[in-house]
């Protein structure tokens, strides 16, 4: 199997060798390119940059006192692939069960290749909980996540994040401070409408989203969702409320209302910088679901369009999207929903099913590796892996595992008490929701 990072090693080689625009466009064209041209960087060139950290993504809202990531040693950032790989090997065993690897689902090959568990962001803080006996969780995906395990794991566990560049742009697209002051005008607009049985707004937010979003929902009779519960949230919430503030993503809001029969007038954009998220104090009264105006760079990139070609080109084809993908796709293609859904979906296909794939390429690659009797292929041409994920580089590993030997813990990420105390209320609140 050619991994997404050989991939994009080769687009970027052909594209410099491309002698005019026209032949790099042509590249492109082919589908041997990448969607970033920071992809071919090693990640330390950007780490350097002053200011780059969680919340990097959106880069006028870097708060001040983020951590920052430092400078690897050159011991990591020289040596070969085979050296970084059996440092890491070596350091794992030597540490044994004190120390236990996570990788994301979308995590690079040679990152998940060590991973004790490979699994969505709640399965992995679900895994850390289950292990009280290790000291510490590397968390090879990205901030938000290794924050859930913090709040999920015994206070002494430490969760360590080996690049703390990786953030998810999606999470920072909404900050705490952001959704404070959208409380506080929603309130304004709507409070009158509160009842003794249901709030005027209940507040929903992602699993993709920071702790104090999470700890901010436990506070205000709100709850967390997946992407595999956010239906059986919705209506745990609209038991409870008039409507939702659904953070930080759009897409998932909108297609899991809309298949609940909430209509798009209902359902309006909230965007942060604007007096009443730009709506008139009608259109909140008048709603059901208040979107945040969040999405994920990886899943926005799919189109309608990519699923007509992948028809033409292989008729009877099976198109399965995430729900973080906008409305029209989801609705073009066969089946949407979470990444244990696509894996499922994949896992009972009939031998020489052919399946085009609306998620991040690294888990689609590692799908298709494992049904080698099955075409999968991801729906977007060009090679665009999660870039804020892909920072984690086996170089950070290799210094994350060799630092816990030396006995340093780097880059712990610790969420406050107060702050995981409200998160785990509305953590739980989800755990107890059933359809
Ligand atoms: S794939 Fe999208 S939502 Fe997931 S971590 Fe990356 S940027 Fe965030």
């Amino acid at each position: 199997m050619t991994s997404v990072h050989e991939l994009i090693r080769g687009a970027a080689e052909a594209e410099q060798e491309a002698a005019s625009p026209r032949r790099a466009l042509a590249l492109r064209a082919t589908g041997i390119s990448n969607c970033d041209t920071g992809l071919v960087r090693d990640p330390w060139a950007i780490d350097r940059e002053a200011g780059y950290g969680p919340g990097a993504s959106v880069g006028d809202r870097i708060p001040g006192d983020a951590p920052r990531q430092g400078a690897l040693p050159e011991r990591y950032t020289n040596a070969s692939e085979a050296e970084l790989t059996r440092w890491i090997t070596e350091a794992r065993a030597a540490l044994g069960e004190r120390v236990r690897i996570l990788g994301h689902f979308y995590q690079r090959d040679e990152v998940v290749q060590h991973a004790d568990f490979v699994g969505d962001s709640f399965m992995l803080a679900q895994a850390a909980k289950e292990h009280p006996e290790a000291e510490a969780f590397v968390f090879c995906g990205v901030h938000f996540m290794a924050e859930t395990a913090d709040i999920l794991s015994d206070r002494d566990q430490a969760v360590i994040l080996p690049n703390l560049a990786a953030g998810c742009s999606m999470a920072d697209m909404a900050t705490i401070e952001q959704v404070e002051d959208c409380w506080r005008q929603l309130n304004e607009v709507l409070a009158d409408e509160a009842t003794e049985e249901k709030q005027a707004v209940i507040p929903v937010t992602y699993m993709n989203s920071s702790a104090a979003i999470k700890a901010f929902c436990g506070r205000n009779g709100g709850i967390v969702c997946t992407s595999s519960n956010a239906r059986t949230v919705l209506e745990w919430a609209f038991e409870r409320g008039q409507r939702v503030v659904f953070f930080p993503d759009q897409h998932l809001g909108r297609n899991t209302a809309k298949a609940m029969g909430v209509t798009e007038e209902e359902m309006p954009l909230w965007r942060p910088r604007l007096p009443l998220g730009g709506n008139t104090p009608e259109q909140l009264r008048d709603s059901r679901v208040i979107l945040w105006n969040g999405f994920c760079s990886v899943h926005k990139r799919f189109t309608v369009a990519q699923i007509e070609k992948a028809r033409a080109e292989y008729p009877g084809v099976r198109v399965i999207v995430h729900p973080e993908c906008p409305a029209a796709v989801v609705e073009a293609a066969d089946g949407s929903g979470s990444t244990e859904f696509i894996r499922r979906e994949i896992e009972a296909a009939e031998p020489g099913t052919v399946l085009a794939i609306g998620t991040e390429i690294n888990l689609v690659n590692r799908l298709q590796a494992e049904r080698p009797d099955l075409t999968v292929f991801c729906l977007d041409p060009v090679v665009c892996p999660c870039s804020t994920m892909y920072r984690i580089h086996p170089a950070y590993l290799a210094w994350t595992l060799e630092s816990l030997l030396a006995g340093e813990t780097p880059n712990r990420i610790t969420v406050s008490d107060a702050v995981a105390e409200d998160s785990r209320v509305a953590l739980e609140r989800m755990l107890a929701a059933r359809p």
